[in-house]
C-alpha cells in the first residue's frame, strides 16, 4: 500500500465542507448519492463561462475552438481513466440512467426479440432494472435475475450459471452495489457471460469514482457511469461502448451534431462518438468532468480505493461494537469485496428518524430504499435502511461522529 491520502488537505479543496449545519461543521456521508465538488472543478465551470463560452464543433473563432478542445480533451481523460482505447468509445449523456436507457433503446431495439432472455441481478439500482423491464415488455422478452449468495454479500455464481444456460442476449449488472457496497468480480462475470454469447453492460456508477477500472481488462461491451458521483456536476454522464458495437447501433436521437449530412428525405450519421450526441451538449459539464478526472488522478485511484477500504473497515468495526446495530453486505473479513458504502439499521428505529437525528448533528446520511427496492425490500426484507458512504474527504473522525450519532439515536429511542 502506498502513502495514505491527506484528508485535511483535501477537505480544504471542497468549499461546502466548511459550512455549518445545525451549528456543527458538515460531515458529508452521502457520496454514493452524489459527491461534493472541489474548487478546481467549480473554477473550471467559472472559467468556461467567463473566458470561452461558445458552442462546440460549430465555430471557427477562437473561443469556440477552445470550448471544442476542452470538451474533446475531457473525453480523452475519461477514456484514459477507464482504460479505453479512443474517444470514439466515449459518449456523453446525462447520467448512468440515461446511458443504460440508450443501450436498452438503441441496442435493445435491434438485438432483443420475442422469447429472448435479458439477465440482470437482484442487487441492481432501479436504473438498471426499469429500462430492461420496459424493453422486455415491448419485445415480449423475459427478464431474469442473478440471485445473491447466502450471506447477501455478492452474486451467486451457481445462480449465474443457471441463468446463463438460458443464453441471455444481454447481461447487465452493477460493478459495486450502492446498498451493500459489494464489489462484484466484474471480470469473472463478464467472462462467463461472454462465453454464453451475451453482450455485457456494467453499471459503474459506484466503481469508477472509487477504484481503478479498466474496461478492456474487464472485457465488457458497455460501461455506464455518472459524473456527479465523481466530483463533476450533475447532468453529465458517460456511456463507454466498444467501437464495433457502437458502429452497428442506430442513433437514438436525431438532430444537430449527430449527422454528417442531411437531405430532404434522409441523413448520414456522424462519426463516433458524436452519432449519439444529438443537439447542444452539456458543455460545461463535459469540461468540468475532465477537471474532476484530473483531480482524482492526481490523488490516484489505487490510493482512493485503499483509503476507502481503510475507512470502511474502521466503520464496520466501530458499528459491530454497538449493540442492536446491524450492517448489511460482506463482513469485516471480506474488505476486498467492499466499497465505501455501509448500510445499517438500528433495532426498532425507522431509518428516517436515524437520518433526522444525524442531521441534527450536522451529519448527512441517506435513509430509504436507495432506488433498489427489489434488493432492500425483496432480498434484505427491510422497509428501508440507513446508509453512510465515504469518499476522499472522509476519514475515521467522520466515522467517530457517526458512531456518536448512533448512540444518540439509541438514547432517544431507548434502545439497549
Ligand atoms: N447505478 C447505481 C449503482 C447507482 O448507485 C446510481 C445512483 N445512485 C445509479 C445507477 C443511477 O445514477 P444516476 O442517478 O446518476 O443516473
Amino acid at each position: 500500500m502506498g502513502k495514505g491520502i491527506d484528508v485535511p488537505a483535501i477537505k480544504k479543496d471542497f468549499p461546502i465542507l466548511g459550512i455549518k449545519v445545525n451549528s456543527k461543521r458538515l460531515v458529508y456521508l452521502d457520496s454514493a448519492a452524489t459527491s461534493q465538488k472541489p474548487k478546481q472543478v467549480i473554477d473550471s465551470i467559472y472559467r468556461y463561462y467567463t473566458e470561452y463560452n461558445a458552442n462546440i464543433h460549430r465555430g471557427v473563432y477562437q473561443i469556440a475552438e477552445r470550448a471544442t478542445e476542452e470538451y474533446t480533451s475531457s473525453k480523452s481523460k475519461v477514456s484514459r481513466l477507464i482504460g479505453g482505447s479512443s474517444i470514439e468509445e466515449i459518449v456523453y449523456v446525462r447520467n448512468t440512467t440515461e446511458a443504460i436507457n440508450l443501450v436498452s433503446l438503441s441496442w435493445g431495439e435491434q438485438n432483443v426479440g420475442k422469447g429472448d432472455h435479458i439477465l440482470i441481478s437482484e442487487m441492481e439500482h432501479h436504473s438498471n432494472i426499469v429500462p430492461w423491464q420496459i424493453l422486455a415488455k415491448r419485445k415480449g422478452a423475459t427478464l431474469d435475475y442473478i440471485k445473491l449468495n447466502k450471506q447477501n454479500c455478492e452474486l451467486s455464481y451457481e445462480s449465474l450459471e443457471r441463468e446463463l444456460a438460458k443464453n441471455p442476449k444481454i447481461v447487465s449488472f452493477t460493478h459495486v452495489s450502492n446498498v451493500l457496497g459489494s464489489i462484484n468480480d466484474a471480470k469473472r462475470i463478464t467472462k462467463m457471460a461472454k462465453k454464453a454469447g451475451a453482450t455485457v453492460l456494467i453499471d459503474g456508477a459506484q466503481s469508477v469514482p472509487h477504484m481503478p477500472v479498466n474496461v478492456r481488462e474487464l472485457g465488457c461491451d458497455f460501461f455506464a457511469f455518472s459524473g456527479h458521483k465523481m466530483l463533476a456536476p450533475t447532468g453529465i454522464g458517460v456511456l463507454y461502448g466498444r467501437k464495433e458495437i457502437f458502429q452497428e447501433m442506430p442513433p437514438l436521437f436525431g438532430g444537430g451534431d449527430m449527422i454528417r449530412s442531411v437531405d430532404f428525405q434522409s441523413y448520414t450519421p456522424n462519426d463516433l462518438p458524436w452519432k449519439f450526441e444529438a443537439g447542444t451538449s452539456n458543455i460545461e459539464g463535459g469540461i468540468a468532468l475532465g477537471y474532476a478526472v484530473d483531480y482524482l488522478e492526481k490523488i490516484g485511484m489505487e490510493r482512493i480505493r485503499d483509503h476507502e477500504k481503510k475507512v470502511t473497515g474502521y466503520a464496520l468495526e466501530k458499528l459491530s461494537g454497538i449493540g442492536n446495530v446491524k450492517t448489511f453486505g460482506c463482513g469485516m473479513g471480506e474488505l476486498d469485496k467492499r466499497g465505501g458504502v455501509v448500510s445499517f439499521s438500528i433495532k426498532g428505529v425507522h431509518p428516517h428518524d436515524v437520518a433526522t437525528i444525524f442531521d441534527s448533528e450536522g451529519i448527512a446520511i441517506r435513509a430509504g430504499h436507495h432506488c433498489a427496492m427489489p434488493l432492500v425490500t425483496g432480498v434484505l426484507k427491510e422497509g428501508a435502511v440507513s446508509r453512510m458512504s465515504f469518499y476522499i474527504y472522509n476519514d475515521e473522525s467522520d466515522v467517530d461522529k457517526a458512531a456518536d450519532a448512533i448512540l444518540k439515536v439509541k438514547k432517544i429511542f431507548k434502545v439497549s
